[in-house]
C-alpha cells in the first residue's frame, strides 16, 4: 500500500495532494484547492511567480512580433544573469500560458540546491522592476 501511494504521489490518481502545485508549484484552485499543497523544504528549482509581463498580453500593445520577442529576450537574460550568481544554472523556464497563476511564472533549476537557496535567501529582499518578487 505505502509503495502504492508513494508511486501515485503528486499525480493526479493522487486524492490528497495536488498534482498540479506538487509538478509546477502553482495551482489554479489557490488556497481554495481541495487537495494539499505541498511545498518542498529543498529544491534547486526556483520559482518566480509571475515574474514577466508579456507585453503582448497588455490590450495596449503597439510591439511587433520582432519587438516582442526581443523584450522577451532581453528579460531572459538579464534575470538569467542575475541568478547565475548565485550558482550554475541547469535550466532556466519562463512560462507564457494565458493562465493568471501560470503567466510570467520563472523557473529556474540550479545544479544544487544550495545554489537554489542562496538565490531565494537574497531575492526575498529585492525588487524586480518594482514587484515584490
Ligand atoms: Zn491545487
Amino acid at each position: 500500500m505505502a509503495e502504492y501511494l508513494a508511486s501515485i504521489y503528486g499525480t493526479e490518481k493522487d486524492k490528497v495532494n495536488c498534482s498540479f502545485y506538487f509538478k509546477i508549484g502553482a495551482c489554479r484552485h489557490g488556497d481554495r484547492c481541495s487537495r494539499k499543497h505541498v511545498k518542498p523544504t529543498f529544491s534547486q528549482t526556483l520559482l518566480i511567480a509571475n515574474m514577466y509581463k508579456n507585453p503582448a498580453h497588455d490590450p495596449n500593445n503597439h510591439m511587433n512580433e520582432a519587438q516582442l520577442q526581443n523584450d522577451f529576450d532581453l528579460f531572459y537574460e538579464d534575470v538569467f544573469t542575475e541568478l547565475a550568481k548565485y550558482g550554475e544554472i541547469e535550466e532556466m523556464v519562463v512560462c507564457d500560458n494565458v493562465g493568471d497563476h501560470l503567466v510570467g511564472n520563472v523557473y529556474c533549476q540550479f545544479r544544487l540546491e544550495e545554489s537554489a537557496g542562496n538565490a531565494v535567501t537574497s531575492l526575498n529582499n529585492r525588487f524586480y522592476a518594482g514587484k515584490c518578487i
